[in-house]
């Protein structure tokens, strides 16, 4: 490498040939079938007031505490770099006065995020996420009907062998508060045993030691109380309700209730789709029920759910049953001769024109062109010479098995469509 030559920054990744293409597949794919659920694609900005996130991601997550990029603009103001999306959707849902009327709004998303973490396998400090909001919904239809697209999407990719989805319920306030009494109870007993990390988190946010990736705290976290027995009724009954309808549309789950969001806008449905191929980055998938946050926000209560998956981790998982589809072959124009050189233009346009890949090697005579097709995995080449072009005709190879013909040039777009 020359001494002045410039790398990516830490943690950041070129998207490049395969790499490009997986990625491209997992958001098209995924934006077809949103498409297909009724949802709408919107695009906020990739950096926000500040406030946006440390609003409603609270000040003891992980992401507030440790991983924003966070500056001031040259006017002084605090902004950052999104680490998530359903901040900024939920922001611009509320400035964009959409809150009353016309609801659910059903929004999908795709593009970078940026979270200072330590770059590993999956985990990079510019990522992106694919991810799906229902806003102003409260019924558990909504939750069924979020989760079975996220699993339509995997399904559609060829990767849903890869994962398995589980499911939790966090409950309703009430449930909520008297779990937290008996999780604080039980830690409290066993403080010692605790990560320093979790031992704050015990004082702050003790759920979040539920979520803890470190061993000492996974131990004891096997161990814990679970929310169902201090479910409501009503809670238990959403939970029942959207299992039944998971049943239903043929989304196969299993409960996990080590499932957990630490923030207190979150309730009833947490979901993951896990993967065990992906090492300590195993969740592809994460959702859930946030009935505060666009209340956070400054508008008014509005149950909403939804989920974001990392578009890398679900592209790891890609790579691993083929990748994306091959993009189509093209064909190679290929002129001998004077005459030929600008007919030549005329075959590309009218070939492209008709939504045939076509291309020309910009320079040499006809072995180099023919090399630069092969090269570029060309499916057929058209060669005009400037004798046949007089009678309107072109040679058409074919370049897999060899035999070339003798076509109308007016006739040649026809061949490929
Ligand atoms: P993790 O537990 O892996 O840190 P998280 O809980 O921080 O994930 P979420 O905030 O729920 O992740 O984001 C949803 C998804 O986005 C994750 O499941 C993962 O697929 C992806 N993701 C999150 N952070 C990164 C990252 N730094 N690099 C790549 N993908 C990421
Ligand atoms: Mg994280």
């Amino acid at each position: 490498m020359a001494p002045n030559q410039l790398q990516p920054p830490r943690g950041t990744h070129d998207l490049i040939g395969e790499d490009f293409a997986r990625h491209q597949h997992v958001i098209d794919t995924a934006r077809r079938i949103a498409r297909l659920y009724g949802f709408a694609e919107w695009a906020t900005p990739i950096f926000e007031d500040t406030r946006v996130f440390s609003r409603t991601l609270g000040d003891t997550s992980d992401v507030v505490t440790k991983e924003m990029y966070t500056f001031e603009d040259r006017g002084g103001e605090s902004v950052t770099l999104r680490p998530e999306g359903t901040a900024g959707v939920c922001r611009a849902f509320v400035s964009n006065g959409l809150t009353q009327g016309n609801l659910p709004r059903k929004v999908f998303y795709a593009g970078p995020m940026f979270r200072y973490e330590r770059p590993q396998k999956g985990r990079q400090r510019q990522f992106h996420q694919i991810g799906i909001e229902v806003l102003g919904a409260a019924e558990p239809l909504a939750d069924a009907e979020v989760i079975a697209c996220g699993w339509h999407i995997q399904r559609e990719l060829g990767i849903e062998e890869g994962t398995v989805l589980e499911v939790n319920t966090l409950g309703d306030a009430p449930s909520r508060d008297a779990y937290r009494a008996a999780l604080v109870a039980y830690f409290s007993a066993h403080r010692e045993a605790l990560s320093a990390e979790s031992q704050v988190r015990l004082e702050k946010n003790p759920m979040r030691i539920l979520d803890s990736k470190e061993a000492q705290d996974r131990a004891l976290v096997a161990d814990a109380p679970t929310i169902f027995a201090q479910l409501t009724d009503e809670a238990r009954v959403f939970f029942e309700t959207v299992c039944a309808h998971l049943e239903r549309l043929g989304v196969p789950y299993r409960v996990n209730p080590r499932i957990v969001r630490g923030l207190d806008y979150y309730s009833h449905t947490a979901f993951e789709f896990v993967t065990e191929r992906l090492g300590a980055q195993g969740t592809v998938m994460a959702g859930g029920r946030y009935n505060g946050l666009v209340e956070a926000m400054g508008g008014p209560p509005t149950p909403s759910v939804g989920w974001a998956a990392g578009i890398e981790r679900v592209a790891m998982l890609l790579e691993a049953v083929g990748g994306a589809p091959a993009a189509p072959r093209p064909v190679a124009v290929i002129p001998v001769g004077d005459a030929a050189e600008a007919a030549a233009l005329d075959v590309l346009q009218a070939l492209r024109s008709a939504g045939v890949v076509a291309e020309i090697a910009y320079k040499g005579n006809l072995k180099r062109r023919m090399e630069r097709a092969n090269k570029i995995s060309a499916r057929y080449a058209v060669i005009l010479g400037d004798a046949e072009l007089a009678e309107g005709r072109v040679q058409l190879r074919d370049l897999d098995s060899g035999t070339q013909e003798s076509v109308l040039a007016a006739a040649l777009p026809a061949r490929f469509v």
